[in-house]
């Protein structure tokens, strides 16, 4: 069986050398030199198209457990990047130029794979598998033909809303209610503006930075979905008759309508993470924790996912993939990468990573067991299949964070929720490990668990 993969990107490099090593054997075609992305600037494989920064290593940060769990699974381009890494506090950045050469050299050296120059438009018959691991830029022709398979469920921009933690809200302030007590009545959070802190507001998202548009991003917003800084700019009243509409909520501390609210959705079913309704923007980061910082209640709020709007190729998954990540109705079709709504080179290489341990387990004619909803690479795995999502809610590009996780159970105190998190998280890995047949010991340095075969 060969399993045929297009793209040599994160995923589709991290798929091969997996596959590879486990003992299959891998076609790897990728467009590159033939033509590049927009955002490519080299010929290099698994390229880091921007940043040369793979996020933290603390494993308090959600970004920082996956990559433990993933040297747990001994991700081939996890350890590439921690050869080739540069000093970047308690982050993972590495150098790029080493990076390249080490993912090319890998790729090269693995007999198993047969790598070829082709802008790929279609896949094969199956049962062979094929895996599409071609990214936010996937080629035209290609995105074309998935789109035959799944119509409007492949996305080619993302706008995307914070997501807030629940428990920093202050609750004193921020009040639940449904717009005239509609659904259940309190199925909204709902932050309320006097007209001076409307005004305020609105002065700060004109003043703010804004991330600048690729020349490649052709950036036509649809009008039901405009930026916040867009709509500000249109007058001043057109937040308070678009996403900040006040009607039919009022505040309970005066029994009045407030000037404006801003509108917060539950994220997901446990209500731990809620979403700025209609809130997406282009407007940089820092300037979003600031001025969204400066609302009232909002003072301790803690971001699990800021807003952006930028060019992003990518499918509804929960909806048109399958558990194996699988086109519905082309069960040899497999995504991975940030094509099914991962964001970042970390997870997309993660997803690569899972997949191809999935088809190994094919191969080896051995169930897939996927790892537990409360690890990392679960919790993952779950935002693509739509777990935890609140009833509604869409499939948006996601960051690993906790807030794809499952709620712990019981009561903690807010000091050692991510302490216990961790420890649930690592505890279900081991018994992961342990059932799929890897051997490890707990023990470590940092009460890490060790691989030792
Ligand atoms: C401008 C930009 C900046 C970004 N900056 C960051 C950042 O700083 N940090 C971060 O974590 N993430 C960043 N991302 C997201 C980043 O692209 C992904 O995290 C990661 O590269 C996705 O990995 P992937 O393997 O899914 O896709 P990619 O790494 O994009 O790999 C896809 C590969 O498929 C190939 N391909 C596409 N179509 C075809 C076809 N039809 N036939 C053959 N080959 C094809 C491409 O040439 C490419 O090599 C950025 C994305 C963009 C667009």
């Amino acid at each position: 069986m060969t399993i045929t993969i297009v793209g040599a990107g994160l995923a589709g490099c991290e798929a091969a050398l997996v596959l590879a090593r486990g003992g299959l054997s891998v076609r790897l075609l990728e467009q590159n030199p033939i033509q590049r992305t927009p955002a490519q600037v080299s010929d290099a494989p698994a390229e880091l198209v921007c940043s040369n920064s793979l996020r933290s290593n603390n494993p308090l940060n959600a970004v920082g457990l996956i990559k433990e769990e993933l040297d747990h699974l001994q991700s081939p381009l996890l350890a590439l990047a921690r050869e080739h890494a540069v000093p970047a506090g308690d982050a993972l950045a590495v150098d790029r130029e080493g990076f390249a050469h080490g993912v090319r050299m890998a790729l090269k050296e693995e007999p198993l794979i047969e790598q070829r120059a082709e802008v790929v438009t279609d896949w094969g018959p199956g049962p062979e598998p094929w895996i599409l691991a071609t990214g936010p830029l996937t080629a035209e022709g290609l995105a074309g033909r998935i789109q035959q398979e799944v119509g409007e469920r492949l996305a080619f921009y993302d706008a995307i809303a914070p997501i807030v933690e629940a428990d920093s809200l202050d609750r004193n302030i921020i009040y639940a209610m449904s717009r005239y007590g509609k659904g259940d009545g309190a199925d909204y959070l709902n932050i309320p503006l006097t007209q001076s802190e409307y005004l305020a507001f609105l002065e700060a998202v004109l003043a703010a930075d804004r991330v600048q548009a690729h020349d490649f991003e052709d950036l036509k917003y649809f009008e039901g979905c405009l930026p916040l800084e867009v709509m500000a700019q249109r007058g001043v009243e057109t937040l308070r008759y678009g996403p900040m509409k006040p009607v039919g909520l009022p505040d309970p501390r005066t029994g009045r309508d407030p000037y404006a609210v801003i509108q917060l959705r539950a994220e997901n079913q446990a209500g731990t993470s809620y979403n700025m309704v209609g809130f997406q923007t282009r407007m940089k980061w820092g300037d979003q924790r600031r001025i969204f910082q400066s609302l009232p209640g909002m003072g301790e709020a803690r971001f699990l996912r800021l807003g952006v709007v930028h060019r992003n190729t990518y499918v509804d998954a929960p909806r048109c993939l399958d558990d194996r990540m699988a086109l519905k109705g082309q069960p040899h079709v497999h995504l991975a990468g940030q094509i099914t709504g991962c964001e970042g080179y970390v997870e997309s290489l993660s997803v690569g990573h899972l997949l191809a341990q999935l088809l190994l387990c094919d191969g080896a004619g051995t169930p897939w067991i996927c790892p537990p909803e409360t690890t990392a690479l679960g919790a993952l795995w779950g935002h693509l299949r739509g777990a935890h999502k609140a009833p509604g809610a869409a499939h948006e590009p996601n960051n690993i964070h906790w807030g794809l996780f499952p709620p712990l159970e019981g009561r903690w105190k807010k000091a050692e929720r991510k302490a216990r998190r961790l420890d649930r998280a690592r505890q279900d890995f081991q018994a992961w490990l342990e059932a799929t047949g890897r051997s490890i010991v707990s023990g470590g340095s940092q009460g890490t668990l060790r691989r030792i075969s």
